[in-house]
């Protein structure tokens, strides 16, 4: 579904991404863990070209994406791509003078052109799903941050994308809320959506996961099942990090 191939990316003098390769086949969950500044966010952001690589190439449904074509063949444009792949943040970055209906609403009908009617019965549908329905008039500043989080899963969800890339989406919340929310990435599992999830809940990861991947220093240091990589971690510095959250 998703792919890199030999990602790299610098800031400047600073290496950040130093070759990585990722395949997330369809109905995958990759759990990406590591300390922080190893460059998770920067990996996931890739992705979704919402940084451009400085090298190697990202690729949907075995397209590369480009907004120029080449001799390689045909390219799929950087906007059709993060209409796929959706994406949701530690700082849930809702519309704060819109309210919850309207924040899930506004990409269907902004950017997909979908009648308005239509866009508010898939956004109900969505907040039932992730129990909100009740909320729907509210204004985010009216909502714990386990319910923002929510509605930003929500929003991302209304772009019907094929593949969700969530960056510690829990990080921001205080420990009582983590759960909520957690469950409702559980139950998109459970359904089969394709996701790439950076978090720092060991246990979660463990669970709702195929396979993690351990980011250190810019390279992918490790990768497994969830056995292998946070139960029962060979490389030392692995051990180290995952030690530090039993
Ligand atoms: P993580 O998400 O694993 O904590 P990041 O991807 O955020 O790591 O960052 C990896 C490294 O890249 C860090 O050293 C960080 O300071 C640096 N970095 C991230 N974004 C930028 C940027 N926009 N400009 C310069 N340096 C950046
Ligand atoms: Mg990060």
């Amino acid at each position: 579904m998703l792919e890199a191939r030999g990602l790299r990316k610098n800031y400047g003098a600073l290496e950040v991404l130093k070759g990585l390769d990722l395949s997330l086949a369809r109905g995958e969950v990759v759990a990406l863990i590591g300390p922080s500044g190893s460059g998770k966010s920067t990996f996931i952001r890739c992705l979704n070209m919402m940084e451009t690589p400085t090298a190697g190439e990202i690729r949907f449904r075995q397209q590369q994406v480009g907004d120029r074509f080449n001799d390689r063949g045909t390219k799929i444009g950087i906007g059709k791509l993060r209409r796929h792949v959706g994406m949701v943040f530690q700082h849930f970055n809702l519309f704060p003078h819109k309210t919850v209906l309207q924040n899930v609403t506004e990409g269907p009908i902004i950017v997909c052109k979908r009648p308005p009617r239509e866009a508010r019965e898939l956004a109900m549908d969505l907040l039932g799903q992730v129990g909100l329905a009740d909320k729907h008039a509210a204004y985010p500043n009216h909502l714990s941050g386990g319910q923002k989080q929510r509605v930003a899963i929500a929003r991302a969800l209304a772009m019907e994308p094929e593949v969700l890339l969530l960056d510690e989406v829990t990080s921001a919340l205080d420990p009582e809320l983590v759960g909520e929310v957690l469950a409702v990435i559980r139950n998109l599992a459970d359904k089969g959506m394709t996701m790439a999830i950076v978090t720092h809940e060991m246990a979660f990861a463990a669970d709702v996961s195929d396979r993690v991947l351990f980011l250190d220093q810019g390279v992918i240091a490790e990768t497994g099942t969830s056995d292998e990589v946070i139960l029962n971690p060979q490389n030392p510095r692995l051990q180290a990090f995952v030690s530090r959250f039993k």
